[in-house]
């Protein structure tokens, strides 16, 4: 998948991905993060699964910390990879094995 065939993440989840790492919404918008799951749906609940699924799945797998995903919003540095993962969806808590597509710009300014 190329960055550009990958979805923006919504205004919506940008926010609810904000208020988990504790930032502005600006600072995660900031990469223009792009995201998709394949299959896209919650397997248990139905739920879309997006870009919140994946950086709280991180976190609660720890493989992430919080201030880890900061400092790299808020670096110069892009990134675009494509894996599987056992994401857990926010909403049932229920895995999903999926595939997981995503890319973040190194442009930091002027937004
Ligand atoms: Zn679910």
């Amino acid at each position: 998948m190329t960055p550009n065939t990958i979805k923006p993440v919504s205004d919506a989840v940008l926010a609810s991905v904000a208020a988990f790492l504790e930032i502005e919404p600006q600072r995660v918008g900031r990469k223009s993060p792009r995201f998709a799951a394949t299959p896209g749906f919650c397997a248990h609940c139905g739920k879309e699964l997006d870009f919140f699924d994946f950086v709280t799945t991180a976190f609660e797998s720890g493989e992430h910390s919080k201030e880890f995903m900061v400092r790299f919003l808020d670096s110069n540095l892009s990134m675009g990879r494509t894996l599987p993962v056992a994401l857990t969806c926010s909403a049932c808590h229920g895995q999903n094995q999926v595939t997981v597509s995503y890319y973040y710009d190194d442009k930091v300014c002027g937004r």
